[in-house]
């Protein structure tokens, strides 16, 4: 039986603007081979055509929008599940607006039933005003991500976690959380590649997101050393991946 992937990208695929040795040729694997695949990530700002156009950009091709999962689109999916055509109060970019959309979402600022949070550059002290109104109102109070920052050139930025705790600081509510290491968002990927999570790999960089999220939603997880984890810091963990590599042009899908 062949086996689907679910790829991480940050410290996978690119770190930054660079390219990982081994991932053109890794993904090159993944397309002649027709492994079904997703390429995975927190990030919820941009879409998965900016996705595609990054990769391309870094000389990756063949790619197409159908093969990345972010966790707008996570969180548009597990609130369609949620509540048919719900309206939402948004704290966050294009990407997870768009995302909404599409699943027959609007955009409301009076008595919505959610209050949806990711990374928003443009967060300001009148949206936080409102968030927490609509929240102490009832609102359903939602991230797309808990990451706390993200390392940009220059030094770290604050992302989505950040502005989560600060309405959670003011509301006394804390956020149901859609993206890694939450397993929903795996269990998701597997849906919609339309595979069992037994017959599915997690790849990635990091152990308390990416491997602890795979193993929780029941796929093999395989951890790529050109992220932020070195072995050392990987013994820490109270668990482990199945497979361990230094790069991903190291992965043969269809051989584990
Ligand atoms: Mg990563």
């Amino acid at each position: 039986m062949i086996k689907s992937v679910i790829c991480d990208m940050d410290g996978v695929i690119y770190r930054g603007k660079q390219l990982i040795p081994g991932a053109t040729d890794f993904v090159q694997r993944l397309l002649s081979t027709n492994t079904p695949f997703l390429f995975l990530t927190n990030n919820a700002e941009q879409t998965p055509l900016d996705l595609r156009l990054k990769l391309e950009s870094l000389g990756i091709h063949g790619l197409t929008e159908e093969n990345f999962i972010t966790a707008a689109m996570a969180t548009a999916m597990f609130l369609k599940a949620q509540k048919e055509s719900a309206t939402a109060y948004v704290i966050g970019g294009g990407g997870l607006m768009s995302e909404l959309y599409k699943v027959g979402f609007s955009l409301s600022e009076s008595n919505p039933d959610y209050v949806v949070v990711a990374k928003s550059t443009s967060f300001n002290f009148d949206q936080l005003k409102k968030a927490v109104r609509m929240i102490d109102a009832g609102a359903k109070f939602i991230g797309t991500n808990p990451d706390m920052i993200d390392p940009v050139e220059g030094g770290n930025e604050p992302a989505a976690g950040t502005i989560l705790a600060a309405i959670a600081a003011a509301t006394g509510k804390k956020p149901y959380i859609v993206g890694k290491p939450n397993a929903l968002m795996m269990t998701l990927a597997t849906r919609k590649l339309g595979t069992h999570p037994d017959n599915a790999v997690m790849i990635g960089d990091r152990m308390d997101t990416d491997i602890v999220g795979g193993m929780e939603a029941g796929m093999k997880t395989a951890l790529v050393l050109s992220g932020v984890t070195t072995p050392e810091i990987m013994a820490h963990f109270p668990y482990k991946p199945d497979y361990v590599f230094n790069n991903v042009g190291e992965i043969d899908p269809q051989a584990l």
